[in-house]
């Protein structure tokens, strides 16, 4: 089966040519001609499975078949996306599988001044992609014209439910004409998502990649069990002795992502946060120095990571569990993505054995506990000296500031001396 097989024009093979796709995924094989064929999709498949382009494909298609012309053209395609890296990244799939058409793309989300976006729509464009709060301002406002949408794709229509945008939602499809193509999709079915999908879609064609667990076949799963104030000093050991280049870090708060992120700068790990309290600008730049390489670990929240695209990411710790099992598939899929192999990591303190337990359950396979290797606790210089120290001198606290104090993992495990615990915090 080859992309060309699927009845998709040349220009668009073109663009997937230059993507050096080989072969289409599963999700591709079954959406793309039935979204050519204008019918409605449920598809229960996560971020890494190719989606994006699942959709994007036979929609640019089918918008050039129709094409409009004149400036101000209001848009015929809304893509509505959870979170605005989501939307800033499907949009950028938009572009570059449209790129020898004539097409033209825009994509609204918050946290960003609105004024350029009013001023970038009054330019008309074929497909939107938003996310749903800012979508309803601008749309409130009268800056954006829904009338014209033929069709309407949900892109992780679970978070969206799980962030509470359900009203925002509702209220945009009663904006958008009766007769339109739509298409859902959602890495987990919930009751709401069943209820929203039985009112939205009219004979859907149900596709249940559901690699929910075939992306993870591929990623290398372990656990380390570490005692919680031990965990930092583990993973700088992990990411220090295995050399890594690129390690993504999820934390469970937007604090703990900033304390981590300094402590392992301290610790001589170039890193950068991303979470909700960042502005727009400073995700973007810790997002593309992760990608370009310039910094090993990114630490994020669940929410500011969720739906990332970064290609090929060898190295997941979950330095927290997630209290939502199905969180850890979704953290987890950041590796492994489409065909290649990657390893999860879950650094699991006492306290987190029933979350382990639960995330086993969910997976229905039991996760490898690995013994804990020797590592160095290191007693760096306190927080608050870090924090005015420019952020990308990560090497600064090596030598003198820095003390070996005691050794942890299989001496600890033994039960040779105890935590020296307010020293390490
Ligand atoms: P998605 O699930 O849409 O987030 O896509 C996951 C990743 O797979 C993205 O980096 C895509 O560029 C890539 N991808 C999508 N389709 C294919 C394909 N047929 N072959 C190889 N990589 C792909």
């Amino acid at each position: 089966m080859s992309f060309s097989d699927l009845g998709l024009m040349p220009e668009l093979l073109r663009a997937v040519a230059d993507k050096a796709y080989d072969t289409p995924s599963p999700i591709q094989i079954q959406a793309i001609p039935a979204v050519l064929a204008g019918r409605d999709i449920l598809a229960n498949a996560q971020t890494g499975t190719g989606k994006t382009a699942g959709f994007v494909l036979p929609i640019l298609q089918r918008l050039h078949a129709d094409t409009v012309h004149g400036t101000q053209r209001a848009p015929r395609t809304l893509i509505l996306a959870p979170t605005r890296e989501l939307a800033a990244q499907v949009a950028q799939s938009v572009r570059d599988y449209g790129k020898y058409l004539q097409l033209r793309t825009y994509q609204v989300f918050g946290g960003v001044s609105i004024n350029p976006q009013i001023t970038a729509l009054r330019n008309g464009c074929d497909i939107l992609v938003a996310t749903p709060g800012r979508l309803l301002d601008l749309v409130q406002q009268r800056f954006v014209d829904l009338s014209k949408i033929q069709v309407l794709v949900l892109d992780e229509a679970d978070r969206m439910l799980d962030m509470g945008f359900i009203p925002d939602i509702r209220r945009i499809i009663k904006l958008l004409p009766q007769q339109r193509q739509n298409l859902l999709f959602s890495a987990t079915y919930s009751d709401d998502i069943r209820a929203l999908a039985e009112r939205l879609l009219r004979n859907p064609l149900s596709i249940q990649i559901a690699p929910r667990n075939a992306p993870i076949e591929l990623v290398e799963q372990r656990a380390y069990r570490v005692q919680k104030e031990h965990k930092r000093h583990l993973l700088a050991h992990l990411i220090l002795t295995g050399q890594w280049r690129q390690v993504l870090i999820f934390t469970r708060t937007k604090h703990g992502a900033n304390r981590l992120t300094q402590q392992l700068e301290g610790a001589g790990i170039t890193a950068s946060a991303i979470h909700g309290n960042k502005s727009q600008a400073a995700r973007v730049k810790a997002l593309d120095m992760f990608k370009n390489g310039q910094i090993t670990a990114l630490v994020a929240t669940e929410v500011a990571a969720r739906g990332l695209d970064i290609k090929e990411l060898p190295h997941v710790v979950n330095y927290e569990l997630p209290n939502v099992p199905e969180d850890y598939v979704h953290r987890i899929g950041r590796t492994g993505r489409a065909g290649l192999g990657g390893e999860a990591i879950s650094l699991v303190s006492a306290d987190e054995g029933s979350l382990l337990r639960d995330i086993e359950r969910v997976l229905r396979r039991s996760i490898p506990t690995l013994p804990t290797p020797e590592f160095r606790i290191v007693e760096s210089a306190p927080v608050a000296a870090d924090a005015n120290r420019p952020a990308r001198h990560g090497h600064g606290n090596r030598g003198g500031e820095r003390r070996d104090i005691r050794r942890g993992g299989h001496m600890a495990a033994r039960g040779r001396g105890q935590p020296q615990r307010g020293r390490f915090n």
